[in-house]
């Protein structure tokens, strides 16, 4: 292989300086994909992505094009990103087949900035899962070990990173399906603040928790694909301003090199707080090797504070209502009318719409509009719903007060490493469970990232970061920092 390990400035250096050649690049991952036993991608681009490298290769001297950040990249989508003339899934029956008639606003910001989008990913049915094994297309396995999941529900994002079938990737993220994945495959993933990315272009779950967001192999990958998304956009009335219409631009205190003692300046003094909540009934392993990550921070100057926030132990409750409740009311519209599937012959509307969605959606899917849509019903409303907000504004509040303490929190991402295949997936409280320390900052909408801080077995461990909100560049300095450690 001769394009093994790219980072995303090499890869852009080396195809503005001609010692890549995109098409070659192109073949190279198609090649390493169509050998491959992950099931990574649910859609490739082969045809597209071919051209659009050739045209790189012949113009990368333009002006135009030497200013573009992501010049010749290969990148990975998940499949609940609207791409235009590609078929979008979110890994469900109902929509096999769709074909989005335009591009999500990141991905209109990925191709101008010279992104090579690859495929699509495989991810769990319209993101409910975290294991990507409730995907129609069947599930993703992860690199590390064949008979294990990759997380979820980016799995096949993450799957795809860490394999070498793409150089950058895109997850989204309701309740830990970026940090998830990423703890899981050994790679970078970072959940954006609610309201940085816009949601244009997104399939729905849940819209007061999700965001899409940027998964590198490393940090400054990270940072730089984040700096692209984040643009301004008026379609997405939740988006924030950003300010003078301009991109935020991450890359700048992540990337410089550091020396040695300018990383004790970047850490030294740094707050730390270390909630317990998140550290209690983690396994050894990756309470261990979360610990010693911590103490790098600490041996850097950083003051660790172990710290309690007592409402955690609610934010599973409070998250699986929520999510469950906005995935009844947005997965309506699909009735085999308007998208994908459309079987048997039309009758009255209730039995062809009941058929069809019966026929399309995946259990896990039918469980969550069944349960959401009991939780949101007159009666058990004030009960389920109403309750799940209030104690959401509890939850927010306590990440608010530790955030006032402390400039980051630190935390293990995933209770355990990744399980095996079919490990959970009959249980579906068990696979809920493993959520508990990823949900609390969707219901917060701060911002997150899970970075890779050790092994066991073989398998990859993620140490989150969480900051304040709109704070991304603390979470990444302080990850770039601890990567260079
Ligand atoms: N596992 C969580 C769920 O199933 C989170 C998934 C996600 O972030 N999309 O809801």
């Amino acid at each position: 292989m001769k394009y093994a390990n790219l980072t995303v400035i090499d890869t852009v250096e080396g195809v503005k300086s001609g010692n890549i050649s995109c098409e070659e690049l192109v073949w190279e991952i198609y090649d390493r994909i169509e050998r491959s036993e992950l099931n990574a991608f649910i859609t490739l681009n082969k045809e597209n992505a071919l051209a659009k490298a050739r045209e790189v290769d012949k113009r990368k001297a333009d002006e135009e094009y030497r200013r573009k950040k992501l010049l010749g990249v290969p990148i990975a989508i998940k499949d609940s990103i609207s791409t235009r003339g590609i078929q979008t899934t979110c890994a469900s029956k109902i929509l096999d087949g769709y074909i989005p008639p335009y591009d999500a606003t990141v991905i209109e910001a990925l191709k101008r900035e010279g992104a090579i989008i690859i495929g699509k990913t495989n991810m769990d049915e319209f993101c409910m899962g975290t294991s990507t094994e409730t995907s129609y297309y069947g599930p993703t396995r992860n690199p590390h070990d064949l008979s294990r999941v990759p997380g979820g529900s980016s799995g096949g994002s993450a799957a795809a990173l860490s394999a070498g079938e793409a150089v950058l990737a895109l997850g989204s993220d309701t309740g830990g399906s970026i940090r998830c994945p990423a703890s899981f495959c050994g790679v970078v993933g970072l959940k954006p603040t609610y309201g940085l990315i816009s949601r244009y272009g997104l399939i729905a779950y849940a819209n007061s928790l999700e965001q899409i967001g940027p998964m590198a192999s490393n940090v400054a990958d990270t940072a730089l694909l984040l700096e692209v998304i984040s643009t301004k956009d008026e379609r997405d009335s939740t988006q924030i301003k950003i300010k003078n219409n301009a991109t935020t631009n991450y890359l700048a205190p992540s990337i410089s090199r550091y020396e040695d003692a300018s990383i004790d300046k970047e850490i030294k003094g740094m707050r730390i707080g270390v909630p317990k909540e998140f550290i209690e009934g983690v396994s050894p392993a990756v309470e261990q090797s979360v610990w010693n990550a911590v103490h790098k921070f600490g041996d850097s100057g950083a003051n660790i504070e172990e710290i309690s926030m007592r409402g955690m132990k609610y934010a599973l409750a409070s998250y699986y209502i929520i999510a469950m409740s906005e995935a009844s009311s947005n997965l309506a519209r699909f009735d085999g009318l308007r998208y994908g599937l459309r079987t048997g012959k039309d009758e009255d509307w209730h039995t062809t719409f009941s058929r069809i969605r019966g026929e399309g959606f995946g259990e896990e899917v039918k469980r969550r509009i069944i349960l959401g849509t009991y939780a949101l019903s007159a009666g058990y409303y004030g009960k389920y719903y109403l309750k799940a907000l209030k104690v959401r504004t509890l939850i927010k509040n306590e990440f608010e007060d530790a955030l006032k303490k402390h400039d980051i929190l630190a935390m293990p991402t995933m209770p355990f490493v990744a399980f095996k295949l079919g490990e959970r997936i009959k249980d579906p409280l068990s696979l809920y469970l493993a959520d508990v320390n990823t949900v609390p900052i969707n219901l917060a909408g701060v911002p997150s990232i899970s970075i890779p801080c050790g092994f066991s077995n073989g398998l990859p461990i993620g140490l989150q970061l969480v900051g304040r909100h709109f704070e991304e560049d603390a979470i990444l300095k302080a990850a770039f920092v601890f990567e260079q450690v």
